[in-house]
């Protein structure tokens, strides 16, 4: 059995990833459950988890949010956030034969693709959606245009694509996927169709690709990574693979809990990087472990400044304005 991290001296040094942690997407979408709580009380319905992080989805909880798998599971009338994922058309319309009242928290880069969609679809193209199945921000995009939307997750999946009209295919992608893994798919794709349009690079977002460029910096001075975030994170799943390609042994943790002391063996140096949706408590509480077992010191390697910020849903922004309260921006 793993030796428990507490019984092991830990690592000398710990290096944080900069950027790390949350995204502005992320931060919009759990200020409105906050902000929807403060201005109606609890309960607000949320339909599935507000981010892809356990810690954030209880500390909401307490606060009187309820977690929804479906729209349908809402009682009517009731006040329902969409998550940062995204949702299909068929939910709004859903939501509105309910008669519930929503707020919408998709992330606008999400949005986006959603436009892109939506706009391919209409101008008669096959639309093929880089992405993993299942997960919720690709049900909310194939949503926008089922008819026309053929999803693939590996150059494998291209090779075997087939379609109607070669000379009329356009791709976008999810806005978390690996972006060294996107970019062969994509050239996979004008291989195949060298007619194909899609969006000036690729539909991963900013947040997603400035943490994957972090990582993979730390992982060249680390023996070993330490990625917070959910299991079902997609971003931050493909933080710990982009660790291990470039040299490290990484792992995802919900928290420092899940620390085995087996991964500290030999270590000198310890990276520690977060996804999108895994707030920064949960790195110090890391931090705090490695110092009480040792660590010398703590440094921050910045490979990017962020700035972004997000605008506040336009629902939340008009019970301020109604209140006549200053109007608080995300971020
Ligand atoms: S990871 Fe990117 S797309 Fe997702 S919420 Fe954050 S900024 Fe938006």
């Amino acid at each position: 059995m793993a030796s428990s991290a507490n019984t092991l001296a830990g690592p000398k040094r710990v290096l944080l990833a900069a950027p790390r942690g949350y995204c502005a997407g992320v931060d919009r979408a759990v200020q409105t459950v906050e902000h929807a709580l403060d201005l109606h009380g609890a309960p607000i319905y949320v339909r599935k988890e507000i981010v892809h992080n356990k810690h954030v989805v209880q500390q909401l909880e307490k606060r009187g949010a309820i977690f929804v798998d479906q729209e349908t599971d809402v009682p009517e009338g009731q006040m329902v956030v969409f998550s940062a994922h995204g949702v299909s058309p068929s939910v709004h319309a859903n939501a509105a034969e309910r008669q519930l009242r929503t707020i919408d928290a998709t992330c606008p880069l999400v949005t986006k693709v959603h436009v892109e969609a939506r706009k391919f679809a209409a101008d008669g193209y096959t639309i093929v959606l880089i992405a993993h199945d299942g997960h919720e921000e690709v049900e909310g995009t194939t949503g926008e245009a089922p008819e026309n939307i053929v999803l693939v997750e590996t150059e494998e999946d291209v090779e075997r694509l087939e379609v109607d009209d070669p000379e009329r295919v356009a791709y976008i992608t999810q806005t978390t996927l690996s972006v060294g893994e996107t970019s062969a798919i994509i050239a996979a794709l004008k291989r195949k169709f060298p007619h194909i349009v899609g969006p000036k690079t690729d539909d991963i977002c900013y947040a997603t690709t400035n943490r994957q460029q972090a990582v993979k910096e730390l992982a060249r001075e680390c023996e070993l990574v330490l990625v917070i975030g959910s299991t079902n994170s997609s971003n931050s799943n493909r933080l710990v693979e982009v660790a291990r390609e470039h040299g490290a042994a990484s792992y995802l943790i919900d928290n420092h809990l899940q620390v085995q002391g087996a991964w500290l063996d030999g270590v000198e140096t310890v990276g520690i990087t977060s996804g999108a949706s895994a707030p920064e408590e949960l790195v110090e509480q890391l931090v705090k472990l490695f110092r009480d077992r040792g660590a010398e010191t703590v440094a921050e390697l910045k490979t990017v400044d962020e700035d972004v910020r997000f605008m506040l849903p336009g629902e939340i922004r008009s019970e301020f304005k109604v209140r006549d309260r200053k109007l608080p921006v995300a971020g």
